[in-house]
């Protein structure tokens, strides 16, 4: 931790001796800052500049491209002037900002970049910098590494290909194929802009493809760290602290991968029966007593998760939906099942169930036998159940036959 000294005169309004010994932090907060809110004027100060952009993990060249990408992501206009001319005294060249402008166009949208042209041609105008100076729209294209790019072709053919055509074509032919490979920006320039944008607009589901994509770039993983810490202010803590369980995965997974060996095989992993304690299905999502054990959760790429799941008579679920859909394998007694406006149904043993996403229903067991069922789904942004209200006993016991026992 190296919050300084300096710090603590936000709170006391009267910097510490020992801090005035200190280097001075820069003033780079404008004086109405400091006039209307010191306190923001001091954090910018003495924590942003006089600390952050300080800090060796990342080279200010990067946090400039960093920071330019959260301005144009964000539609920051009023900041860019400023930024634009940061990063060019940091070394990003006028035909990179170019570049990131136009990257950006597609991880950011067109309006966004659009917005951010103007700014840039005044900051070039005003430094003398020339249109000779910018890369031109035809150029030689970087070349491409064919079977990894055949595998990732494939990918969005099958994730796009069935349900918008065009856009698979165009994600393989001009994202990919044309714009990834321009020479106005490295690729792990290209990399750092694209993982930038996606954390500052909070697109969690891109990331773990990109930051990969990103350290076979070359970035490192204390860059990608420094990544995320930057973007805490530039993006906001929530876009920093979402980003950090996809990063954490993409580590371990890097980890797991080189450690001992790039090419040994990553290893099985068992989870033994009783390994882990029985968990109480919580108060608020069940009735009656509810037992979870074998609990699993498998992390990203993977986004399977479940459990077994053990009722008591008479317990079960209240109401939920699961945004990919759930399947509940039954293992053992005689349990029901009901999809709102649906008939309640009976399970038993063997049966394999299906709840497609976004459906309201429940499970559980009978009024008179207890039942266990595997229960299974895929998360959605992490997410992979929404609960909703309790299942009353009138709802419950509302069939057409009695429940029998299995
Ligand atoms: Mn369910």
């Amino acid at each position: 931790m190296r919050l300084p000294a300096a710090t603590l005169a936000v709170f006391s309004l009267a910097a510490p001796a020992e801090a005035e010994q200190r280097a001075a932090p820069p003033r780079v907060a404008p004086p109405i800052v400091h006039a209307i809110t010191p306190a923001l004027g001091a954090y910018t100060d003495e924590v942003l500049f006089g600390d952050v952009w300080r800090r060796p993990e990342l080279a200010p060249r990067d946090r400039s491209i960093v920071t330019v990408t959260a301005l144009i992501t964000g539609g920051s206009t009023g900041q860019m002037t400023g930024h634009f001319n940061r990063a060019l005294d940091n070394g990003v060249t006028p035909g990179e900002i170019a570049g990131i402008i136009t990257h950006l166009a597609f991880y950011a949208g067109w309006p966004r970049a659009m917005s951010a042209v103007p700014v840039a041609k005044d900051v070039f105008e005003k430094r003398g910098i020339a249109a000779d100076q910018l890369p031109s729209a035809s150029r030689e294209l970087l070349p491409l590494d064919q079977e990894s790019e055949a595998r990732r072709a494939a990918a969005v053919e099958a994730q796009a290909g069935a349900t918008a055509p065009a856009l698979a074509r165009y994600t393989n032919t001009i994202l990919f194929a044309d714009l990834w490979r321009r020479t106005d920006l490295a690729p792990r320039d290209r990399s750092l802009v694209t993982i930038a944008a996606l954390i500052t607009a909070g697109q969690a589901d891109q990331l773990p493809f990109h930051m990969a994509r990103g350290m076979d770039n070359g970035l490192t993983q204390a860059q990608l760290s420094e990544v995320i810490t930057h973007l805490a202010f530039y993006a906001g803590w929530p876009r920093a602290m979402s980003a950090l369980p996809v990063a954490r995965t993409i580590f371990e997974a890097r980890a797991s991968a080189s450690g001992a060996g790039a090419q040994r095989r990553q290893t099985l992993d068992i989870l033994r029966q009783g390994s882990q304690p029985s968990s109480d299905g919580p108060a608020d999502y069940f009735t009656g007593s509810v037992k979870v054990d074998s609990r699993f959760q498998r992390s990203a790429p993977a986004r399977i998760g479940g459990g077994l799941v053990s009722f008591a008579a008479g317990a079960r679920t209240a109401w939920h939906t699961h945004p990919l859909g759930q399947t509940l394998i039954v293992t053992s007694g005689c349990g029901l099942v009901q999809i709102e406006g649906g008939e309640i149904q009976e399970i038993r043993p063997g049966d394999v169930v299906w709840i497609p996403p976004g459906e309201r229903h429940w499970h559980g067991a009978t009024a008179t036998s207890a039942m266990s069922h595997y229960a299974i789904s895929e998360a959605l942004d992490g997410k992979s159940v929404d609960w909703m209200e309790k299942v009353t006993d009138d709802q419950y016991g509302r069939r057409a036959s009695g429940p029998r026992d299995c």
